[in-house]
């Protein structure tokens, strides 16, 4: 089971995750969008952050909704407000919860994903982040369902979400500004799932 100790720290490992990512968020992002995406993630997560020392959160819920205002607010574009919607409906799903398990877990992943897609709409094959959610929403079900602890259905995810992203390099994109450059668009990763997969793997690290 994750505590809300274990949730914080998946929080600040994301935040150091993506500051040393930054340059490489930024290079995917040059290639096919406005070359901010590593900028927008690190003061996101480093906004979150200073939240999360001011506000003390006591449940696992409190973790991701300060985390989901933190990113809505402070990070403009298209990242900022989907990962947002996505802590924001994860927040909701764990709602009471003081610790949580593998099907909690499981859930809010799954609550996660679907504030991505009602947010942007996106489907799978359009070359978004939601090429890295939709793999390992399912893949962490599926482990569960199998009767898989809490570490093995985020390691399946985190496995998952990689693939979808390499994945996602040959695709021609469909949303966000990639798609304004059409079949230019493929032969690059989308920089949304490769963030997206860099948090997936921070869930198993920690799980671990
Ligand atoms: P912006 O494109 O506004 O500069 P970012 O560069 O921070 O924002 O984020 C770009 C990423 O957002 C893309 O790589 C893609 O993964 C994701 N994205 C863009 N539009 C959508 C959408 N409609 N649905 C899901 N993900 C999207
Ligand atoms: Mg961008
Ligand atoms: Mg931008």
């Amino acid at each position: 089971p994750m505590t809300t100790r274990d949730l914080l720290r998946v929080i600040a490992d994301y935040a150091a995750v993506v500051a040393a990512n930054r340059t490489y968020l930024i290079e995917l992002d040059a290639a096919i969008g406005d070359a901010d995406h590593g900028e927008n993630l690190d003061r996101g997560m480093k906004a979150a952050l200073d939240r999360l020392a001011e506000a003390d959160p006591g449940t696992p819920a409190d973790v991701l909704q300060t985390v989901a205002t933190a990113l809505i607010s402070k990070v403009g574009g298209a990242a900022g407000p989907l990962y947002g919607t996505a802590f924001l409906r994860a927040a909701t799903s764990v709602r009471g919860r003081g610790e949580l398990g593998a099907a909690d877990l499981v859930g809010a992943l799954r609550a996660g994903l679907g504030g991505v897609v009602a947010r942007g709409k996106a489907e799978v094959g359009d070359k978004t982040m939601v090429d890295a959610w939709d793999p390992a929403v399912q893949a962490a079900e599926q482990v569960v369902t199998a009767g898989g602890s809490t570490r093995e259905a985020l390691t399946a995810a985190a496995d998952a979400a990689e693939e979808g992203m390499r994945a996602t390099i040959p695709m021609i994109a469909r949303k966000g500004r990639a798609s304004y450059l059409g079949e230019r668009s493929a032969g690059h990763q989308d920089p949304g799932a490769t963030s997206s997969a860099l948090l997936f793997r921070v869930f198993a690290d920690v799980a671990d």
